[in-house]
């Protein structure tokens, strides 16, 4: 299945499309949002921090629980898109461009082997990139998002595909805040 059809290959999309990606795979995605989104028939993309589903201890993203490949193969056979988010979700613009290309693969590499899918759709952890970054991610993946607030313009035919805007919706916003956000 080719994901990003639109963009890429002007595939059609219903009107007023939205993506839905969650990053980090957190356990409380397939506890909380998993359930609800089903109810509604969503799916979604977990942007996958390949160490934490391999069960490795990573001190700087230990605050929430994480799923391993076991919920994140659930959320594939219901039709969820799992891709990249590095290795060790290292901030990429404090560190060598070798180790950002090893981030980058390694997960790239990582997500295909245990999923079995070509997924190589990138989100840069805390969305931190410059062009540098963005030279390596083009040899690898086919996009990568951006992580943009609230006065991103939606993604038309227009965007690069290595420059996605996304809306970040974030765990304490208000009801009102998420609707005003729902108006762009
Ligand atoms: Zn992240």
């Amino acid at each position: 299945m080719t994901r990003a059809a639109w963009l890429l290959d002007d595939k059609l999309l219903p009107p007023h499309p939205v993506a839905l990606d969650f990053d980090d795979n957190r356990l409380n995605i397939f506890q909380n949002a998993f359930p609800i989104m089903s109810e509604f028939g969503f799916t979604g993309t977990v942007f996958t921090v390949t160490d934490l589903a391999d069960g490795q201890p990573l001190p700087r993203m230990d605050q929430f629980p994480a799923m391993r490949w076991d919920q994140l193969l659930k959320l594939q056979d219901a039709g969820w898109c799992i891709a990249p988010h590095t290795r060790t979700h290292r901030f990429l613009t404090e560190i060598s461009l070798t180790e950002v290309r090893q981030e980058m693969d390694h997960s790239y590499q990582r997500v295909r082997q245990m999923t079995g899918e070509d997924t190589p759709y990138f989100a840069y952890p805390a969305g931190l990139w410059n062009e540098d970054l963005e030279t390596i991610a083009k040899q690898i993946f086919r996009t990568t998002r951006h992580w943009f607030l609230a006065e991103n313009p939606p993604v038309t035919h227009d965007t690069s595909p290595y420059r996605l805007p996304s809306i970040n919706i974030t765990m304490d916003m208000t009801m009102p805040a998420f609707e005003t956000l729902m108006q762009v």
